[in-house]
């Protein structure tokens, strides 16, 4: 099964609603980052969490960045979404081994920490919109879910879960966020907190080959459920040879002066997909003498 999410609305459009199946991004992110198990849990609830996120956006050109900043083992976590389904995200250290928080239980909490989670949403204005609410848990859906309900004051359920098996791979990875709109009635309210209540984690949902539909099927299946939209959801870091030469760029004159007296040709990492590419001097040198070049128009 490939990945896609699905976007719905129930009860009189009072109720909107987005889930996910993020296995195979979440199994590429691993890959590319070589991340551990509880990274790989952590970055994939992220991630999950940011191809839904990229569905409540419209424009085209529509930008959403994720960004976890714990004082835990992992440091910060990056994820960048658009609006056509495309998600890429690193952590800042991918090689994290905490004990289990009880068998089988990953601890992402305390792999995350304490700290900000901010979500910055560049919507082709004149300044991106920043929201920044302070991590509650450190399980990020708890920490959306609090950031959707105070920066947004659109109270939210979020439930975000990865599965790595004990070899490490990605079994399942997925989730689900349910939006109460300000004109919903008590009833739905109730209603939808009962079903959350009682809901099984998204893990064992996935584990009991439930798809997106039939997750969102069981919460809000009894209140007039519409899926909307189904999209296709993928890693996909939109990165080249000349998009990081242009941030090499950025970097000091001297820095830069340095590495081409070294004389060696030198490989950049994108953070986001951690693709290689290589530079040679006659490249290095052209890119300072485009900068200068630059610098001095007037
Ligand atoms: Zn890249």
């Amino acid at each position: 099964m490939k990945d896609y999410m699905v976007r719905a609305t129930a009860a009189n459009e009072t109720v909107r609603a987005f889930a996910v199946r993020s296995t195979e991004l979440v199994a590429e992110a691993r890959e590319r980052h070589r991340t551990f198990p509880v990274v790989t849990a952590a970055l994939g609830r992220l991630l999950s969490a940011g191809a839904m996120m990229g569905a409540m956006m419209k424009g085209d050109k529509d930008k959403l960045t994720l960004q976890i900043n714990g004082d835990g083992p992992i440091g910060q976590m990056t994820v960048t979404v658009d609006s056509h389904g495309n998600v890429k995200g690193f952590p800042q250290n991918p090689d994290v081994d905490i004990p289990l928080k009880r068998p089988g239980k990953l601890d992402v909490g305390s792999a995350v920490g304490k700290g900000l989670l901010n979500v910055i949403m560049d919507l082709g204005m004149d300044k991106p919109y920043n929201g920044q609410v302070e991590i509650q848990t450190g399980e990020i859906g708890d920490d959306l879910a609090y950031y959707f309900t105070v920066s947004e004051q659109t109270p939210s359920a979020v439930g975000l879960g990865v599965m790595v098996d004990t070899d490490s791979s990605v079994r399942h990875a997925g989730g689900y966020i349910i939006q109460v709109m300000p004109d919903a009635s008590e009833e739905t309210i109730k209603e939808v907190e009962d079903k959350v209540f009682l809901a099984d984690s998204v893990t064992v949902m996935m584990e009991d080959g439930k798809t997106p539909e039939q997750i969102l099927e069981y919460f809000l299946g009894d209140m007039d459920l519409k899926i909307l939209e189904k999209t296709d959801v993928r890693f996909h870091c939109d990165c080249s040879r000349e998009s990081v030469a242009r941030a090499l760029a950025t970097i000091s004159k001297k820095d830069l002066d340095d590495i081409i007296n070294d004389g060696k040709e030198i490989e950049v990492k994108c953070h986001f997909c951690n693709s290689s590419y290589k530079y040679n001097i006659d490249e290095l040198k052209d890119i300072t003498g485009a900068r200068c070049s630059r610098s001095r128009r007037p």
